[in-house]
């Protein structure tokens, strides 16, 4: 059978607009691989009669409902509150919850001793939930069928939302569905979300088991095939011949499957030939380095780099020469080619990264247009330049443009056309 889920955020600061609701991303996510079709979201503020209204609308359009937020001592406990009563459930004390809550306040309070009369309140539960032990912070979460409508309620922290919607919520929600998901994220780089849907629109309409869903990232796509059959093995199996299909149709833009990301398919490709890694930035001021060395592992095959901002460090410590800088600029090609000889020369890796461009929010001092970017990929023996252009605000022609950085790489890596 299959199920329409309503996701209710709780929580004034959403209104407001101090946070995002990061949580129904979250959760939508899971839910999408799951094949639970999420229909709408709403947010609420920490208001019991307000909550209400939006649960007794919910209950109407939809057999799934997901909270998050409001289960903290410091509201009260609203959202528990309001839906054991509009689902007519009484809140009994949960002993393995308290016993939890006790033992989290114990490690992060060693010195302080008991818990409050307040966090105890966080042990009730709806009568004949499956409880969510928290083990990530205190308030446990739940899950309660009544009345044909599945509630699932979930704290509002990220760093518990999300591990407890992994290992509790899911799990739950996965009974409710026939048979089994497995789901496949094949991940390209390299053209827009708008020229991958167009080709595939027809594709993905006619498609349902599995489906195909496109996601665009910055500068990126994911397309996401679901099946659902009796086994995993009988699920993928599913798959596979629509992910063969696209493998052929988009070739060397796909970069990987089931993988985080370009950078992390670059530190694999780097360990595996074991070859070092170097990068020498200007527009992106460090962000290439960043995105590698947030990877675990990044000290086996990134050596280090250079955010050389001005021409004059791209002189002094890069050695670009200064007449190449004054006859073509710094956003130019051969200046990309000079910085990652450079950067590979002064840091004695394999292979070297340089990006060179215009960020915006203006033009440069030579009238080069906001988002052109010039990247250099120098490697024993060889070198190769991409110019691009990217659009948006200068955050995103930054993540572009690393990315761009990492797509030569992977390529180079791989045995690809560059
Ligand atoms: P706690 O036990 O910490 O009180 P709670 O379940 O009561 O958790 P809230 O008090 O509603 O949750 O929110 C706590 C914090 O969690 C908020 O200040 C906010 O930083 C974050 N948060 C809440 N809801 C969301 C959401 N939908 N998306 C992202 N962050 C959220």
């Amino acid at each position: 059978m299959s199920h329409t889920a309503e996701l209710i955020a709780v929580g004034t600061e959403l209104l407001l607009g101090s946070i995002a609701n990061t949580d129904a991303q979250t959760v939508s996510k899971a839910l999408s691989a799951l094949g639970i079709n999420v229909y709408f979201h709403t947010v609420v503020g920490d208001n019991p009669q307000r909550l209400r209204q939006a649960v007794e609308i919910a209950r109407g359009r939809a057999d799934v409902i997901i909270t998050t937020g409001g289960l903290g001592p410091t509201c009260d406990d609203l959202t528990k509150n309001v839906l054991a009563e509009c689902f007519g459930k009484k809140l009994v004390y949960n002993e393995e919850a308290a016993r939890r809550m006790e033992a989290y306040f114990r490690k992060l309070h060693p010195d302080s001793g008991k818990m409050t009369e307040n966090n105890y309140q966080q042990a009730y539960l709806p009568e004949g939930c499956v409880p969510f032990q928290n083990d990530w912070g205190t308030a446990p979460g739940c899950g309660f069928e009544a009345d044909g409508v599945h509630v699932l309620m979930l704290p509002g922290p990220p760093s518990e939302c999300g591990p407890m919607l992994q290992h509790r919520a899911v799990p739950y929600l996965s009974g409710l569905t026939d048979g089994v998901i497995a789901s496949r994220s094949l991940r390209l780089f390299g053209m827009g979300e708008s020229s991958v849907e167009a080709q595939l629109r027809e594709k993905m309409n006619s498609m349902r088991n599995p489906t195909l869903a496109p996601y665009a990232k910055e500068g990126e796509v994911e397309l996401r095939l679901t099946a659902r059959a009796e086994t995993e093995d009988a699920a993928l199996a599913l798959i596979a011949p629509a992910e063969r299909e696209l493998r052929e149709r988009f070739g060397p833009l796909v970069y990987g499957v089931d993988v985080p990301s370009l950078e992390a398919v670059c530190l694999t490709l780097l360990g595996e030939k074991a070859l070092t890694l170097s990068a020498a930035e200007s527009c992106t001021g460090g962000l290439l380095a960043k995105r590698v060395t947030d990877l675990p592992g990044a000290s086996r095959v990134f050596k280090g780099g250079v955010v050389s901002y001005t021409n004059e460090v791209k002189e002094k410590a890069l050695g670009v020469p200064a007449e190449l800088l004054a006859q073509y600029g710094a956003v130019s090609a051969p200046v990309a080619r000079a910085m990652a000889r450079g950067v590979r020369a002064l840091t004695g890796s394999d292979l070297a990264l340089s990006v060179t461009g215009v960020a915006g929010p203006d033009s440069d001092e030579r009238g080069n247009p906001v988002g052109l970017v010039y990247l250099a990929l120098a490697w024993e023996g060889g070198e190769h330049v991409r110019e691009i252009h990217a659009a948006g605000p200068r955050p995103r022609i930054r993540t572009v443009a690393a990315s761009h950085g990492f797509d030569l790489l992977r390529r180079q890596l791989a045995g690809l056309p560059l």
